[in-house]
């Protein structure tokens, strides 16, 4: 197997195998002139197989000797020195006009804020191809009553769809992480569904969840006490981990009144 060589230790998990990068980029489905965004883009492991199929590649990368490598190696290249948790999806998206494409490897502590910048910001990208640790990976498409269903999983499948495309192995980054990972693709319909994972609701799922094993009445009381009303019987004596994603958001109306 030829491989992918890390100019520079960075001291992340560094992709080095061809072929799942090329499987990385061939997880996404990007309209003719959409736009894709590379979040991570490191030593550019996937990059140069992006920027052949799209050139106007924007990537968002933090390390400022990342980025002069890059700079150096891809000329034509837009690398933005910026931390992914500023990026403005928004401002991004009206640049090109449409919905972004985002795909990248990041480093596993900061999947979940990275996620939850994405829910909030489906208006603004239309689909995500993400490298994670599988377990994380499970949450997303967890159901009810199953241990990884939680706080991700209900997020997740109230803003779009997940799917888990491929585990990938320890022994294809270097250096060798303790973790499985995963490529996920996460597709956010183009008319959002009315749903927004964010404000009453991100409070309500939260708190549900932090005390999951308890009764809806107990672990939302203070969420209720604050809307000034109660938890209505119809779950007060259910647990978080029991309601389908679109029963938190019927519950959210009754305790934002
Ligand atoms: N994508 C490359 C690969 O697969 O080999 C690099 C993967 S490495 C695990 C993660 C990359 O994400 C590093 O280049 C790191 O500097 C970058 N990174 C880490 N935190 C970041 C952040 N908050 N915003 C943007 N890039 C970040």
């Amino acid at each position: 197997m030829s491989t992918i060589r890390p100019k520079r230790s960075l001291g992340q998990n560094f992709l080095v195998d061809p072929n799942t990068a090329r499987r990385i980029v061939d997880a996404l489905a990007v309209p003719t002139g959409g736009q894709v965004v590379e979040i991570g883009p490191g030593t550019g492991a996937i990059t140069s197989l992006l920027l052949a199929r799209h050139p106007q590649l924007i990537a968002v990368e933090i390390d400022q000797r990342a980025v002069q490598a890059l700079t150096e190696q891809f000329p034509d290249l837009d690398v933005r020195h910026q931390d992914v948790l500023d990026i403005d999806w928004k401002a991004l998206a009206g640049q090109g006009g449409s919905r972004l494409h985002v795909i990248g490897n990041l480093p596993y502590h900061i999947t979940s804020p990275i996620l939850f910048s994405l829910f909030e910001n489906t208006s603004f990208v239309a689909e995500a191809v993400i490298m994670m640790q599988l377990e994380v990976a499970e949450r997303l498409i967890a159901k009810p009553r199953t241990k990884p269903y939680g706080i991700l999983s209900v997020a997740t499948q109230l803003v779009g769809r997940a799917e888990i495309l491929f585990r990938v192995s320890r022994n294809v980054f270097r250096p060798r992480p303790n973790v499985t990972s995963a490529v996920v693709r996460l597709t956010f319909p183009q008319e959002p569904s009315g749903v927004e994972y964010s404000g009453r609701l991100r409070e309500v799922v939260r708190a549900a969840f932090n005390q999951r094993r308890k009764k809806l009445r107990n672990s939302l009381a203070a969420v209720a006490e604050s809307a000034g009303v109660e938890v209505p019987d119809r779950w007060s004596n259910r647990r978080a981990e029991e309601l389908v994603p679109e029963e938190f958001v019927e519950l959210t109306r009754y305790l934002t009144r």
